[in-house]
């Protein structure tokens, strides 16, 4: 169910452009909007799910489509070592509240994040 006030929704309607890298029936992946890194894309459910904290017994599908699609679109763009993050709650930086991975690669990535 997509939430009028989500900006990812909006995104996942098309509400909001954006440059989608990957789409299929579960999941979207588009470039982030203030990159991080040469590669930064976030993979996104179309349905909406706040964060990992909302994910049910039920979302290991949903979880095997997201990772299926970062690892393509990883792959598509020749990047053998990479980084996948999500943030869960503000406090670890989390400041858009629909579920996303952040995929990041194509520079030296220091651990651990900040
Ligand atoms: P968070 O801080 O929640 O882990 O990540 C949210 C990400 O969404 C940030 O990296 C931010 O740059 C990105 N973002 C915020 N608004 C937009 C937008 O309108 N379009 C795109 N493509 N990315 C966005
Ligand atoms: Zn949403």
């Amino acid at each position: 169910m997509a939430d009028p006030e989500c900006l990812f929704c909006k995104i996942v309607a098309g509400d909001i452009p954006s440059e989608r890298v990957h789409e299929d029936g579960e999941v979207i992946v588009f470039r982030d909007i203030a990159p991080r890194a040469p590669t930064h894309v976030l993979a996104i459910p179309r349905r909406h799910v706040a964060s990992v904290a909302d994910l049910g017994d039920d979302d290991g599908r949903l979880l095997a489509a997201l990772f299926a699609a970062l690892r393509r679109v990883a792959t598509d763009t020749g990047l053998a070592d990479y980084r996948i993050v999500t943030n869960v709650g503000p406090g670890a930086g989390q400041s858009v509240f629909h579920l996303h991975f952040h995929l990041l690669g194509g520079r030296p990535l220091s651990w651990p994040p900040g």
